[in-house]
């Protein structure tokens, strides 16, 4: 399955203009480029522009759509649609919580997923052929594979190299469940085609994607029913933080099934049925549309590795700390080679290839400092450790908490569920991680995420003035409270003698 756009529609007719032209011309390939950059993503979009803007040669190849997942099926439509229904969910909200309009019945789904459409199309050239074209890069569309340890082929061209980088990606991951793929579903690439609300929809997977959509749908009206088979949603992320989520999903009226096997589909007419296995007893469940969002798989095949003497494992192409392979003269970057799958990542990570691959650098991976968010309401960020990870890898730490409701900012806007939580190196202000849970948590991880970055205590953050009221403060109040937490009884002590002289 790949990416799919809405053939015929005015705004992915614009985006398709700029990320896969039908038009387009291939050039005549160089007799050899500095760096042969396959998949046009963030990853290899960044390090195309990059390498190109120092004076390398540089070729790019892409099969499919520029800007690969993030923006035509990933980050960019899934927080367009994320933004409609919130605005959907807060006009219903209104009247109970702030004594505002009332408002009922169903809004225009049809018309939210064209907005969706359209931003997307505005977004576009920035990642489009012809942007990259005039950067100075040698743009081929389509398929590229490895000939040899420096050839790479695209349809009759053969591309030299003195570098190449791998970015081809990820797509998702279909579980081997009976019955599904003859029923149908819906994944991140077909999703955003849809412009009929499903009355009813099973999200199959509850990681950041399941859940960003699962609450997105519901928002817009739909039944909806979250299986994972886990028992817990995002697994990844701070035990609390999950729950939380879990809570906020169940009471907006989303049916959470966690510890749940999905045995079977069926196709029962235009609808179907899923047979579950479940603690409680066997359920059976009837929906409309089925969205399977449970993980990831690289996009290894056809590419030719053997040729190319490059080895890769079924969770992706194997990279040492400095992203190359174990070819020498290619490296890899993105969502094909990292555990952690996010634009910003790729981003980050093409940078330092550009510098390990073309300027002999030595920088690492391990140390850039990665931080994460799902797009839920409330926003759950995560950076570093967890407090459950610094106990499993047995690495002594105190934890500081401190929750939202202690914002004047939050409590003005009645958004008052969530939390800080700093896990620091034990006795010290040295961050080993945190998680954030409230409205615009991604936002506020970037300051620990500095920090952190910086080598920055979290004193830093406390001394660090904040503007009143926003929600940055929770940072410094968990600041306030790691201090409070310093003082010793021989310091209370101390402080008591000197107000008792102090008179
Ligand atoms: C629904 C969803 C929401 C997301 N939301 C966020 C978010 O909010 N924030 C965030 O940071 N991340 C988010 N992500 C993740 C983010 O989209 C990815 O981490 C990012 O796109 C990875 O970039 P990449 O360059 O590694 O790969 P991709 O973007 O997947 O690009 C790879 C490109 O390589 C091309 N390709 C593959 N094989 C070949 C070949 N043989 N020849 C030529 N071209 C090839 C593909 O067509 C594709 O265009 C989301 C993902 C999904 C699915």
């Amino acid at each position: 399955m790949t990416a799919q756009l809405l053939s015929g529609d005015l705004h992915d007719d614009a985006l398709t203009a700029q990320v896969h032209p039908r038009d387009w011309r291939n050039p005549i390939p160089k007799d050899r480029y500095h760096l042969v950059v396959i998949g046009a993503g963030t990853g290899g979009l960044v390090t195309a522009a990059a390498a190109a803007g120092l004076g390398a040669k540089v070729a790019l190849v892409e099969r499919h759509l520029m800007g690969g997942d993030c923006l035509n099926v990933g980050c960019v439509p899934s927080k367009a649609v994320i933004s409609a229904a919130r605005a959907w969910h807060g006009a219903r909200e209104a009247a109970a919580r702030f004594g505002g309009p009332v408002v009922s019945g169903p809004g225009d789904f049809a018309a939210a997923m064209e907005r969706m459409r359209r931003l997307r199309a505005g977004l576009s050239p920035i990642d489009g052929a012809a942007r990259f074209r005039a950067l100075g890069v040698d743009v081929f569309l389509g398929e590229g594979r490895f000939t040899g340890r420096d050839t790479v082929a695209v349809g009759d061209h053969v591309l030299r190299f003195r570098r190449a980088v791998i970015a081809t990606g990820a797509r998702a991951g279909v579980p081997p469940i009976p019955g599904l793929a003859e029923a149908g579903f819906l994944t991140n690439e077909t999703v955003f085609t849809l412009t009929t609300l499903p009355r009813r929809l099973a999200v199959i997977g509850g990681g950041p994607i399941g859940c960003e959509l699962a609450q997105a749908f519901r928002r817009f009206g739909a039944e909806v029913t979250l299986v994972d088979a886990a028992p817990r949603l995002l697994p990844r992320d701070d035990e609390d933080a999950a729950a939380l989520l879990a809570d906020q999903l169940v009471s907006e009226g989303i049916h959470l099934v966690t510890s749940a096997r999905v045995l079977g589909v069926a196709r029962v007419g235009d609808w179907r049925e899923l047979s579950l296995e479940h603690p409680g007893g066997p359920l059976r469940l009837a929906v409309d549309q089925v969205l399977v969002a449970a993980g990831r798989r690289p996009n290894l095949e056809g590419l030719g590795l053997d040729q190319a003497g490059i080895a890769a494992t079924p969770t992706g192409i194997t990279v040492d700390d400095r992203l190359r392979t174990t070819n020498p003269a290619v490296y890899a970057v993105g969502d094909v080679c990292s555990r952690f799958q996010f634009t910003h990542s790729a981003d980050f990570q093409a940078r330092l290839v550009v510098q390990n691959a073309l300027f002999f650098g030595r920088a690492r991976a391990s140390r850039l400092v990665t931080p994460w968010c799902s797009y839920t309401s409330p926003e759950v960020a995560q950076v570093g450790l967890t407090a459950a990870e610094a106990t499993a890898q047995g690495v002594a730490h105190d934890v500081v908490q401190v929750g939202v409701e202690h914002l004047d900012r939050a409590v003005l806007e009645d958004e008052t569920r969530g939390f800080a939580k700093v896990v620091l190196a034990r006795g010290s202000d040295r961050i080993l991680g945190a998680t954030i849970v409230g409205a615009d948590a991604g936002d506020l991880i970037g300051e620990v995420t500095l920090a952190m970055t910086s080598g920055l205590g979290l004193g830093a953050i406390g001394r660090t003035m904040h503007p009143y009221p926003t929600r940055g403060e929770i940072l410094r109040k968990a600041a306030d409270a790691w201090r409070r937490g310093k003082l010793t009884p021989t310091v209370r002590r101390l402080f008591s003698t000197w107000f008792r002289i102090f008179r």
